[in-house]
């Protein structure tokens, strides 16, 4: 293996999230504006070929770990092959998917023929309306279809992703506790970041971890951390105390990860960027298509990591934050 992807403070990289599209088949508020949404052109992005390519180039770096997100990775026509190449790739030991899952229940079966293991699926709320308040869209018995899809077809475990968000998040969390109880599938809360599109985000409008473990507790019963949580990992995993149910944190905001931090991201139109909150990219995408050098592509990785940041400020004065909204980083 060359020399892996250590940046100045000595975190490894190994963790490429990679986005195929920044299209969606609804609107979150926290994600993207309502309306007018200006799509890239289909050029602009990456084909599965260059993806394939520049994740061969990753895999000597150490890069052993993808996940494949967008905009809703399912409007991505036959996404299933691109899992299948990025499967055959000898050192990816490794692949998940992160969707909104409306599209999920036609293609589990053959994304996970393909070879997808992991599957995060997004759902803010167990009630239908809420659902369509925050997605702007219908579409929620979809996702439950989605999820019994998902387990059906053999993906173990299944997590649901659901953005905290204060003043509206509060009453899905003991209905999210029971779900997590009954279904077996792994509820995430993930705190509400300064990355929607019309940059609307407050501290005052996340609902945090600390919180939400209070009302389950309450309301539930007490939960006990999870004995083995993977190193890197963002999220902090805890059970049910009679050892039914597990729920996550990701308190991005709350309790920032960024000093165990491995992961990087490619943009759907082939812009590597080293955060979720980076101000800077690198262009991989001219380096593909004019036909540069594997090394100087390596080199243009080495860089970007090698600036990466300490942390992400969005608790300081000095934050800024970037010009790209979530779905068109790929989150
Ligand atoms: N469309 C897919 C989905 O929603 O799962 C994949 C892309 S979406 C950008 C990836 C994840 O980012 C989702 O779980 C979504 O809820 C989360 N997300 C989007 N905007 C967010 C924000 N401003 N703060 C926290 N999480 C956010
Ligand atoms: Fe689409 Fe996912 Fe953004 Fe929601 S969070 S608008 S599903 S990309």
């Amino acid at each position: 293996m060359s020399a892996p992807l250590i940046d100045s403070f000595g975190r490894r990289h190994n963790n490429l999230r990679i986005s195929v599209t920044d299209r969606c088949n609804i609107r979150c508020f926290y994600c993207m504006p309502a309306t007018d949404v200006v799509f890239m052109d289909r050029k602009e992005l990456l084909s599965f070929e260059e993806i394939e390519q520049f994740v061969r180039l990753m895999v000597p770096l150490g890069v052993d770990k993808l996940r494949l997100t967008g905009g809703e990775p399912l409007v991505r026509r036959d996404l299933h092959v691109l899992v299948e190449r990025l499967a055959a790739i000898e050192g990816i030991r490794d692949i998940g998917l992160t969707t909104n899952g409306i599209l999920l229940a036609d293609q589990a079966q053959k994304l996970y023929d393909a070879g997808l293991r992991r599957i995060n699926i997004s759902l803010d709320a167990l009630s239908p309306e809420k659902f369509k308040e925050i997605t702007r869209r219908e579409g929620f018995e979809q996702v439950i279809e989605g999820i019994h899809a998902a387990k059906a077809a053999g993906f173990n475990p299944v997590k649901v992703n659901a953005v905290s968000i204060r003043n509206m998040t509060e009453d899905e969390i003991v209905p999210f506790g029971h779900f997590a109880r009954e279904t077996g599938a792994e509820v995430r809360f993930i705190e509400f970041m300064p990355l929607d599109a019309d940059a609307k985000w407050q501290r005052d409008k996340v609902l945090f971890a600390g919180e939400i473990i209070e009302i389950l507790a309450r309301e539930i019963m007490p939960l006990v951390p999870v004995a083995e949580q993977p190193a890197g990992a963002p999220a902090s995993d805890f059970m049910f105390e009679d050892g039914v149910g597990r729920v996550g944190f990701i308190a991005s905001v709350s309790q920032p990860f960024c000093a165990s931090c491995n992961r990087f991201r490619l943009t759907a139109d082939g812009r590597l960027r080293n955060c979720l909150f980076s101000l800077d990219e690198t262009d991989i995408r001219s380096l593909l298509r004019e036909g540069a050098a594997d090394e100087a592509i390596v080199e243009a990785v080495r860089a970007s990591i090698g600036a990466k940041k300490e942390g992400h400020e969005i608790n300081t004065a000095r934050f800024i934050q970037p010009d790209r909204p979530m779905y068109s980083i790929g989150g």
